[in-house]
């Protein structure tokens, strides 16, 4: 094993270890993986997180092949589609955290009641229709929910969330199950408005350079925003 993939294997488990620490996930529930080698490393089915190790993260291929002694996530076929679908995907988290878990039980996704649904891509998060734990028909129905954005509710099981990196994927599953507290508090009075189209595409304008600072911003970028003046 290299240095790289080494510390790869390293960072899985980490990412894991923290999807339990955080509330997000419970018991052997959820998944991770990273995109690797024209393949991803991904963690072992229903193993205890605090019984992972290295050698237990399993290689893949994106052909559904497999490599080791252990086996890998029941939900391999997810991660596979997303990194076959998505070139930018380099990490995806799969948790059934309890928010976003208890709206997929009524097949609801998070609409544009708040701005920052934005942060998954789109002006809302779908739901995936119901299908199967560990299944291609799984698997296709997130794929069919996604629709360019970068995580979606599963019903009657969790969310999926993908990234950059595993510390941005797993930041996505973080925003998703906040959204999912948030829209689940405000139904209490009733369905929230939702922000009108228009508002999302200017979010979604926004966020394209939200967070960025002085030395990646660039002319179209700060358009987004009313520029504060600088003084020196
Ligand atoms: P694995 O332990 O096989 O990854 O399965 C957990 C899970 O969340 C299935 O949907
Ligand atoms: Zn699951």
């Amino acid at each position: 094993m290299t240095t790289a993939e080494n510390q790869l294997r390293r960072e899985v488990i980490r990412t894991a270890r923290a999807l339990q620490s955080t509330g997000l996930t419970h018991g052997t529930s959820g998944n991770v993986s990273v995109r690797y080698n024209n393949g991803m490393l991904i963690t072992p089915s229903g193993i205890p997180y605090e019984d992972l190790e290295m050698k237990k993260i399993v290689f893949m291929d994106l052909e559904g092949g497999y490599f080791g002694d252990f086996l890998p996530s029941s939900e391999w076929r997810m991660h596979m589609d997303i990194y076959r679908n998505y070139k930018d995907a380099e990490a995806v988290v799969h948790c059934h955290s309890a928010r976003a878990t208890a709206l997929s039980t009524h097949n609801k996704g998070i609409p544009a009641f708040h701005y920052m649904v934005a942060v998954a891509g789109g002006d809302q998060i779908k739901c995936a229709d119901y299908a199967t734990f560990g299944t291609k028909a799984l698997s296709k129905a997130m794929i069919d929910a996604l629709e360019d954005r970068t995580a979606c509710l599963l019903a009657h099981h969790g969310q999926i969330a993908f990234g950059p990196s595993l510390h941005k994927a797993l930041g996505l599953a973080g925003e998703v199950e906040a959204l999912a507290d948030q829209y689940l508090s405000a139904l209490v009075l009733g369905e929230p408005a939702p922000l009108c189209p228009a508002e999302m595409k200017e979010i979604l304008r926004k966020f394209k350079s939200y967070g960025k600072q002085l030395d990646t911003l660039d002319g179209d970028d700060a358009g987004a925003f009313e520029m504060p003046q600088r003084r020196d």
